[in-house]
C-alpha cells in the first residue's frame, strides 16, 4: 500500500469537493482490497472524530418516500451516501387495480431490489362490513404478488380518516384488527405514524417553536389561531385553516396507539418518528418497556430527541439498541425532494449529502452544538451522542434486517403472549407550554 492510498482511507467527509471525495472513497476501497481485507459492502468516508478503525457499514434507510419517476436520483443518492437499501413507505394502496403497486415494484426492479416497498390500506368505505376482509386480502396480494415487505399507516389514522358515520377512526379501532392479524400472519412489520410533533397542538403564533414549519403550512397546526395571525397567511392557507376539524389531543392519540400495540401482541409495530413522542424520552422508554412487539425509527426527529441531554439520549440508544432503526423521512421524486420536512424553499440535490452527513455526525461523533438534519424543525443546536460501533451496526442495518425477515417475525408472533389490557401508566406530559396558558394558570405544574 502506498502512502497516498493510506491517506485516502481517512479522507474526511467534510470535504466540500464531491469529486475529490468520491476519488478518495474509490482509492480507499482499492486500498482495502489490496490490503487483503474483504470489502463486503460499499462504505463511505469517515466523519471527523470517528474512530478510524471502524468503517460505517452500508446503511439501511428504513423511512423513505420514493416514486418511480425519481429512480435515477434515488440511485445516485443511495450511491453518494452509502445507502444499501431503502424502505419505501409510499408503496400505496390497492386502489385503481393496484396501479401504485406496479409502479413501486418497477422502482424496486430497476434498482436491483435495493428498494423494499410497504403497502397502505385504502381507507375508502371504512366502516362497511367488507372493508377489513378486503384490505387484509389486498395486503396479502401486495406481499405475495408484488413482493411488498410491510405496512405503512399514516397519521391520517386518528387525525383524518373517517368511518361510515363520518366519525374519526380511532387509532385503536377494533375494526382494524383483521389487518394487524394479517400482518402478523404474513410476517411483516407495521410502520405506524400517530399524531405529530407536540408543538403542533400549541397556539399557532410566532412564539410556537415550530413556527418556521407551521408558518409555511399553517393547516398542519391543530392548536388555536387568532384572527390576527390568521390574516397574515395567504387566502388559500386561511381557507385550509378554517376547514380544520377538531382532533384528539396529543396524549389521547399516544394512549390510543399504545392500546393498539397491547391488543395485538403478535403484530410487530414500528412506531415511526421516535415512537411518535421524541419530546418525551421517559415516555418512549416506558412504551418500549411495556410493549415487546414495538420498535421505533428515528426519522425526522433527530432535532427533537437531540434536545435532551446527550448523555441521556446515548443511554437510551444503548438500552434499546435492538429496537431502534435508522430512517430519515427522505422524499425523492423526479422533480421533488423532501429532507425530513419541507419549508418554503424546496431542497436541492446538493443538500442531500449534508442531510445524511448531519445524521452521521450526530450519531457517530461527540461534537457539541451542531446543526441537526432538518433545521426547519427548530432553530436550535444539538449535542452529538457518539454511539459505539456495535450499537451503530444494529441501528444502521441489523435491526432493520430483522424487521424485514418474515421468518423471524412469524416466529416472534407465535411466541407472543396473549393480548393484555393496558396498565394504568402516566400519560405524556401536558402539551401546553407555560407561555400559552392564561396568566392565572401559569403556575400549574406540568402533567396536569
Ligand atoms: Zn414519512
Amino acid at each position: 500500500m502506498t502512502d497516498s492510498r493510506k491517506r485516502a482511507c481517512f479522507w474526511p467527509i467534510a470535504s466540500a469537493d464531491c469529486t475529490l471525495h468520491r476519488l478518495g472513497l474509490a482509492l480507499c476501497l482499492v486500498a482495502l482490497v489490496t490490503c487483503g481485507k474483504s470489502v463486503e459492502s460499499p462504505t463511505v468516508a469517515q466523519l471527523p472524530k470517528v474512530a478510524v478503525a471502524w468503517q460505517r457499514p452500508a446503511v439501511i434507510d428504513f423511512h423513505a418516500h420514493l416514486s418511480l419517476d425519481g429512480v435515477d436520483r434515488v440511485r445516485q443518492i443511495m450511491a453518494d451516501n452509502g445507502i444499501e437499501l431503502m424502505i419505501n413507505l409510499s408503496g400505496g394502496s390497492g386502489r385503481r387495480g393496484g396501479q401504485s403497486w406496479y409502479l413501486a415494484k418497477a422502482l424496486s426492479d430497476q434498482l436491483g431490489g435495493k428498494i423494499l416497498n410497504f403497502a397502505s390500506p385504502d381507507w375508502r368505505d371504512f366502516g362497511e362490513p367488507q372493508w377489513a376482509a378486503r384490505e387484509a386480502a389486498a395486503l396479502e396480494q401486495a406481499v405475495v404478488q408484488f413482493g411488498f415487505r410491510g405496512v405503512k399507516i399514516s397519521k391520517g389514522l386518528g387525525l383524518g380518516h373517517t368511518d361510515e358515520r363520518d366519525q374519526l377512526v380511532a387509532v385503536d379501532d377494533i375494526r382494524l384488527d383483521p389487518l394487524w392479524q394479517k400482518a402478523a400472519q404474513l410476517g411483516i412489520a407495521v410502520c405506524i405514524h400517530v399524531a405529530d410533533p407536540r408543538a403542533f397542538w400549541w397556539p399557532l403564533t410566532e412564539k410556537n417553536e415550530r413556527w418556521d414549519e407551521l408558518g409555511v403550512h399553517p393547516y398542519w397546526a391543530y392548536g388555536p389561531v387568532s384572527a390576527e395571525v390568521l390574516a397574515t397567511f395567504p387566502p388559500q392557507a386561511q381557507e385550509l385553516v378554517n376547514q380544520r376539524t377538531a382532533v384528539p389531543s396529543w396524549p389521547q392519540l399516544l394512549q390510543s396507539a399504545e392500546r393498539l400495540y397491547r391488543r395485538n401482541p403478535k403484530t410487530t409495530f414500528v412506531a415511526v418518528h421516535f415512537g411518535n413522542a421524541a419530546e418525551d424520552l421517559a415516555y418512549v422508554d416506558g412504551l418500549l418497556l411495556r410493549n415487546s412487539n414495538l420498535s421505533i425509527d428515528i426519522a425526522a426527529r433527530v432535532g427533537e430527541f437531540g434536545r435532551h441531554p446527550a448523555d441521556a439520549v446515548k443511554a437510551f440508544f444503548e438500552k434499546w439498541q435492538d429496537r431502534i432503526v435508522f430512517g430519515t423521512d427522505i422524499g425523492i421524486g423526479g422533480d421533488y425532494l423532501m429532507l425530513g420536512s419541507n419549508g418554503e424553499i424546496e431542497p436541492e440535490l446538493k443538500d442531500v449529502k449534508p442531510f445524511y452527513d448531519a445524521h452521521w455526525q450526530y450519531l457517530q461523533t461527540a461534537a457539541r452544538q451542531i446543526a441537526h438534519p432538518s433545521p426547519i424543525q427548530g432553530r436550535w443546536k444539538v449535542d452529538a451522542i457518539g454511539l459505539s460501533a456495535a450499537v451503530l451496526d444494529k441501528l444502521y442495518r441489523r435491526n432493520a434486517l430483522r424487521l424485514l425477515d418474515r421468518a423471524v417475525l412469524v416466529e416472534r408472533a407465535n411466541k407472543a403472549p396473549p393480548a393484555q389490557a393496558m396498565p394504568s401508566t402516566p400519560p405524556p406530559a401536558d402539551p401546553t407550554p407555560a407561555w400559552a396558558l392564561p396568566p392565572a394558570a401559569k403556575s400549574t405544574p406540568p402533567g396536569h
